[in-house]
């Protein structure tokens, strides 16, 4: 979908976009006419969401730690599909580990997938959006920078970075028409909530006990927040990380 003027179909980029929450978030921007492209590592994950979101998504194999490679990729991106009006940063892993299991190794792998390619990627499509004037750049954090989870030192540095990173690029980008919000997500059904909880009914249990919804989330509570902040219809909102959360950063 080349932007060349002649037609107003937006553009989103979305990382991590073939599965959970980014999935879901995909399919809520095709559903509403947004030209949707995927990155992420593993191209049968890929193949099986454009199957399913049809001519309106595209979809990138692509590892976002190769970050010598990304200035290439998102100018290939622009060549051939035109100037990207949202980027979603939703990318990212987690790790479950006593804090003194965890090897620097693991501490730094989080934080290059969850934190530098986020930096990196959005440098690379910040130049495009300069250019055109406007743009929205929606971070992806998590409850674990809101308050102390256990065993996820290195997701918790790396989600309370993110929060900072959100307010430090609104703050310097929306001046040039360039809105950057985060939202932070509750608990939400996904593979990487179900290996961190499934195996742990305690932890479970404390997780459903704060929230006063008394639920986990859905992907597309997410996805709806989202088309949101990518819309004009939040053109007065920047810098915020907005909970979508049942109330759990608020529980008792
Ligand atoms: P998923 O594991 O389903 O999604 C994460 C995606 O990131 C995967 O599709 C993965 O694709 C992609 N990814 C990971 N590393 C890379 C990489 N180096 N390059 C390209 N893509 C990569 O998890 P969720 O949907 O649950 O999580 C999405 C986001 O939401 C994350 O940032 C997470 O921290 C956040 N979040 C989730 C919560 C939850 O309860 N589920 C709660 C709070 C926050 P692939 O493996 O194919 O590369």
């Amino acid at each position: 979908m080349k932007d060349d003027g002649q037609h107003k179909q937006r553009i989103a980029l979305i990382t991590g976009g073939a599965s959970g929450i980014g999935f879901a978030i995909a399919k809520e921007f095709v559903r509403n006419n947004i030209f949707t492209i995927i990155i992420s590592r593993d191209p049968a994950k890929l193949q099986k969401a454009k199957d399913e979101l049809g001519a309106s998504c595209e979809v990138i194999s692509f590892d976002l730690t190769k970050f010598e490679r990304v200035p290439e990729l998102i100018e290939r991106v622009q060549s051939q599909f035109g100037s990207i009006d949202i980027l979603v940063n939703n990318a990212g892993i987690n790790m479950k580990k006593d804090f003194c299991e965890v090897s620097n190794e693991d501490f730094q792998t989080i934080l290059q997938t969850n934190v530098t390619s986020v930096f990196v990627i959005s440098r690379e499509v910040v130049k495009g959006m300069i250019e055109k004037g406007r743009g929205s750049i929606i971070n992806i954090s998590s409850m674990a920078a809101q308050y102390g989870i256990p065993k996820v030192i290195a997701y918790t540095a790396s989600k309370a970075a993110i929060d900072g990173m959100t307010k430090a690029m609104a703050v310097e980008l929306s001046p040039k028409g360039i809105r950057v919000n985060a939202i932070a997500p509750g608990f939400i059904a996904t593979d990487m909530s179900a290996k961190a909880l499934n195996s742990d009914s305690e932890r479970k249990h404390k997780v459903l006990s704060r929230t006063p919804l008394g639920y986990l989330g859905d992907p597309s509570d997410i996805a709806a927040a989202a088309l949101f902040l990518g819309s004009d219809s939040s053109k007065y909102i920047t810098g915020v990380i907005l909970p979508v959360d049942g109330g759990n950063s608020i529980g008792f």
